[in-house]
């Protein structure tokens, strides 16, 4: 784990030891379950979509490396109060920061800490994991997603 120190930002240090939004949610009508079956992070998403296809509510709950901690809860905070279709966007968003040299989309705000994990290609699936997962849940996700 030492040649990730240079990852761990305080953010992420923060997020990974005081999840955000961590539990289970009474009032959720929609989740999906995530696995990184590289690193062994599991996690499972739920969100309390209304009527008006507004995320009130969202919660994760599960057990990974301090990546994949840290993105979903990061994540839980970024999708809040977002539509369905917002939800969608800072998804896309978030993939190509993750996933493009050259992605400089303001719109993924402080989400762009994780953006040093590029650095750790086999650690881009932690990060990605959460995002996967709330993905499928907006629509349901039936199967649990896999990064594999
Ligand atoms: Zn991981």
């Amino acid at each position: 784990m030492s040649d990730l120190r240079d990852l761990y930002q305080d953010m992420i240090f923060d997020h990974n030891r005081h999840p955000r939004n961590f539990g289970p949610l009474a009032s959720a009508n929609h989740h999906a379950d995530g696995v990184n079956p590289l690193c062994g992070d599991k996690l499972t998403v739920y969100l309390d979509i209304d009527s008006q296809g507004v995320i009130r509510d969202v919660h994760f709950q599960g057990s990974g490396c301090a990546i994949s901690m840290a993105s979903a809860s990061l994540m839980t905070e970024a999708v809040k109060g977002k539509t369905i279709a917002e939800a969608e966007a800072m998804f896309e968003g978030f993939h190509a920061l993750m996933t493009q040299d050259q992605a400089n989309d303001a719109a993924t705000g402080k989400l762009r800490v994780l953006s040093g994990v590029k650095a750790y290609p086999s650690r881009i699936k932690c990060a990605t994991l959460a995002w996967h997962a709330m993905r499928a849940a907006l629509h349901d996700g039936g199967k649990p997603v896999t990064t594999e």
